[in-house]
């Protein structure tokens, strides 16, 4: 039985990619041509699998796909809260909370700050829980298995610039 060789689609997975390649990511095709040309700023690649390895990737795109739901999940929370800071800061912050445990992203607090910049202002009490939640979960996403791949000095620098950043914007 010849088994012939397929292709994976690859995209980093973060708050910037967009959802067209999140929707391509570890889908597996027999032709390269199969894949959208990626002509968009996001990291996407096109991997040969070979073909007595397809159970493996199959496996293993199963996890991708699973991975892109959740970043999509992780952003409608995040959007959800923001939208609710004003009105429900308690179901805000509950929001925020949950999507926090799927990733947290500091240029995504930095643009929350600025959006609600009004509300965060007249009510430092409510900016103080979220600092003490953003600097928590931001501390916890470094402990995940996804970050573990990093050094662990390039994890400790970028686990503390975050939560310098986190502070400074919120504090
Ligand atoms: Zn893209």
């Amino acid at each position: 039985m010849i088994r012939r060789t397929r292709y994976q689609y690859y995209t980093n997975v973060n708050y910037l990619t967009c959802e067209t390649c999140l929707s391509w990511h570890g889908q597996i095709r027999k032709r390269k041509e199969s894949f959208p040309e990626s002509v968009d700023g996001c990291e996407s690649s096109i991997l040969s699998i070979p073909g007595k390895r397809l159970k493996h990737y199959r496996e293993q795109g199963k996890r991708m796909q699973a991975r892109a739901r959740q970043e999509l999940a992780r952003r409608a929370l995040f959007r959800k809260a923001s939208d609710r800071l004003a009105e429900f800061p308690d179901d805000a912050l509950e929001l925020f909370s949950r999507s926090a445990t799927l990733d947290l992203y500091v240029p995504e607090i930095e643009s929350l700050v600025a959006q609600r910049q009004q509300i965060l202002r007249a009510n430092p009490e409510l900016r103080d829980r979220l600092r003490v939640l953003f600097v928590k979960a931001y501390s916890d996403k470094f402990g995940w298995r996804r970050y573990e791949r990093l050094p662990e000095i390039m994890r400790l620098q970028r686990e503390r610039a975050g939560i310098d950043r986190i502070n400074e914007l919120l504090g």
